[in-house]
């Protein structure tokens, strides 16, 4: 269905346009993460074509089976839970991991890539409405934490990262957008360093996630369908 992958992608960036025309952004500052998980390679092919460069999956494996099968062209994020023991086989594979939530799990990202001669682009996922069922290092660990990832020489550190609660109404997670910012905006000269990306926002909240500053939306679902 290319007509409806292009009404799709067109619709999304229509409202990332809008989005940022409000808040009085730029709208080459946002990144559109497309996230394929689930869906095919040829669904992905199909978005590739037509100038979506970016996707993001959530599993190490799923990607590695995909990204042979998409081809040249595509850059690959993981925006899922990495445990330690994929760290090796993500490393190299994703051009930014969403998801280091630990000092372990950065240690072993580090090592990884200094094995392979290469520094790994990070963000910190925050788990900042602290739900059990979340992976995300919590608030008041962040600044230890990155720290502790500033100082590991194969590792970029670019910035934050967040999934809000469910919420009925893209209005309510806005104050966790801005919490995300706003921790960002205190880590900065902490670190004495720019976090420039902050990744929020996916399918029933990015244009919120624009308004509040996100650098990296993952969207799947409008731009995919239904998984
Ligand atoms: C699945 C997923 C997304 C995309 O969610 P949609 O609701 O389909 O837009 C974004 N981020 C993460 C971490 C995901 O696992």
């Amino acid at each position: 269905m290319p007509d409806g992958a292009a009404r799709a992608l067109d619709a999304v960036r229509g409202r990332i346009a809008s989005a940022c025309a409000r808040s009085g952004r730029d709208p080459g500052a946002v990144a559109l993460v497309a996230v394929s998980k689930t869906f095919p390679a040829e669904r992905v092919r199909e978005m590739l074509a037509l100038g979506q460069t970016v996707f993001g999956e959530n599993r190490v494996q799923e990607a590695l089976d995909k990204i042979p099968l998409v081809g040249a062209g595509a850059s690959w994020h993981l925006v899922g839970h990495l445990q330690s023991n994929k760290a090796k086989r993500a490393v190299g594979t994703f051009d930014l991991i969403h998801s280091v939530d630990g000092a372990d799990l950065a240690r072993e990202i580090d090592r990884r890539a200094a094995e392979r001669g290469i520094v790994q682009p990070v963000l910190v996922q925050v788990n900042l409405s602290r739900e059990a069922t979340k992976s995300g290092a919590a608030e008041e660990e962040t600044a230890a934490l990155l720290e502790a990832l500033a100082s590991l020489p194969h590792l970029d550190l670019r910035g934050l990262m967040t999934i809000p609660p469910p919420a009925e109404d893209a209005e309510e997670v806005r104050p966790w957008f801005a919490a995300l910012r706003e921790l960002r905006d205190r880590a900065e000269p902490l670190l004495g360093r720019k976090l420039p990306d902050l990744s929020m926002g996916m399918t029933d909240d990015f244009e919120v996630a624009v308004e509040e500053g996100s650098t990296l939306i993952r969207v799947g679902r409008a731009l995919f369908g239904e998984r």
